[in-house]
Parts: structure tokens; sequence; C-alpha cells
């Protein structure tokens, strides 16, 4: 029920900010009125660090890869939606290095089904704000990886879509969701470490923290970004 009400009041929230917005877009089309001005160029602002961010959507890579963006429900430990959009966005070369896992999984049967993958900074500081605990959540103040569009979290799952058993549910932040933790069931183990080796033979890292989560090689090549996910393109 509290999930609930977190989601309604979001979406009531964000319904205030479009009726707010549409006046402003109005007055920007009336060129006398200088007070137009800065909404307008806050929008091209905007557009230009969207146009410049190069992330792209993984549906238009892999279609073949399963979505549960957890941060776009109210199912994560936040208890409320983050992200306007359920979108998977990457780097092309990460999101190119997920798809070549996928292809490998789908031969066996398996297939890849992603919770979290680009996290805007703003997102970051709201997490960081619950939960300062930078073995689970990185300091926004260095930015996550997840920030710069190269990180990942996401599971396995059969053909049919099904989740594969692992040690514990996704975010959660205990010591039995390390990857070195050994007291999970036979079952959870091996599905772990399986995923864990379909990610690294196509360059990814792992994280000791999470199981779920891990970083595309390439991170260090790309800067923190803000940008909204419904702002790209
Ligand atoms: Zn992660």
């Amino acid at each position: 029920m509290a999930c609930q009400s977190y989601a309604n009041q979001s979406d009531a929230n964000q319904s205030d900010a479009k009726n707010t917005a549409d006046p402003t877009t109005q007055l920007s089309s009336r060129p006398q009125l200088k007070s137009s001005v800065r909404p307008r160029l806050n929008q091209v602002a905007a557009s230009a660090q969207a146009a410049k961010a190069q992330l792209v959507d993984i549906r238009s890579v892999n279609p073949g890869i399963r979505l549960d963006l957890r941060y776009a429900t109210a199912n994560n430990f936040m208890h409320r939606p983050l992200y306007k959009e359920a979108r998977c966005l990457l780097r092309a070369i990460a999101a190119k290095q997920l798809s070549q896992v996928q292809t490998d999984l789908e031969a066996i049967g398996l297939g890849l089904k992603v919770y979290d993958c680009y996290r805007p900074l703003s997102v970051q500081k709201q997490m960081w704000k619950l939960l300062p605990d930078d073995r689970y959540v990185a300091n926004p103040a260095n930015g996550s990886r997840h920030n710069r569009g190269s990180a990942v979290d996401l599971t396995l799952v059969d053909r049919t879509g099904k989740e594969l058993t692992m040690p514990t549910d996704f975010d959660d932040f205990t010591d039995r969701a390390a990857i070195n933790y050994d007291g999970a069931s036979t079952e959870a183990k091996h599905n772990r470490q399986q995923l864990k080796e379909a990610m690294t033979k196509r360059g990814f890292v792992p994280l000791l923290t999470e199981w779920w989560h891990f970083d595309a090689a390439s991170w260090a090549q790309f800067p923190v970004l803000d940008v909204p996910l419904e702002a790209v393109l």
C-alpha cells in the first residue's frame, strides 16, 4: 500500500510539472517577451546535452534482452519510481557487448534480464541520501559507473523469461549479495557463476559486493551524465 501511495504521489508531481511547463512554452513563442528567452535557452541546453550523451537504447541493439527496470517502478529499495521511463540506456560499446552476452546465452537456452543501466547523477544523489554506504551505492561526489552509462544490473532467465535462482533478490544490501558468498544453495551458486562467466567473457567486470552488477571495462572513457532518461532520443 505504501508503495502504491508513493507511485500516485509521483504521478501527481509529474503531472503538475507538465502543466506548469505549458504556459512557459506558450510564452516562449512570443519573442517580444524578454522573460521568455531563459526557458528557451534552458530547453536548447538540455537537448544539446542529450544529443552529446551518446547513449543507446538496448532495445534497438538487441530486443531479445528482457527488461525489468526496477527504478521506473516502486519495486525498489527507494519504494518509489525514480525514472519517468523504463529504459535501458548504455554507451554503444557496452550495449554491443551486452548483446553478445545475450547471443551467447541464447545458444544454451538462457538469456538476460536487466534491472538497471544508465542512471542520471541526480538519481544517484537521491539514493545516496537514503543509503550512504559505498559498498552498495556509489558516492555521487565521484559518480557511479551507472552515471557514465557503463554499468548494468541484471540476472539470468530461462527461455520463457523466468528468472533463475540466485543467492538473493536484486538490491539485497547484505553479505549474501557478495559474489563469493558461500552460504547460498548449490543451484544459486551455479547460476551466479554462470552469469559471471557469461559477462566476463565479453569484457564486463564483476563487483565484489553485488552479484547482479557489472561494469563495462571501457567505463573510464566516459563522463558522468545527468540527462533524464526520457531526454535521450
Ligand atoms: Zn549496479
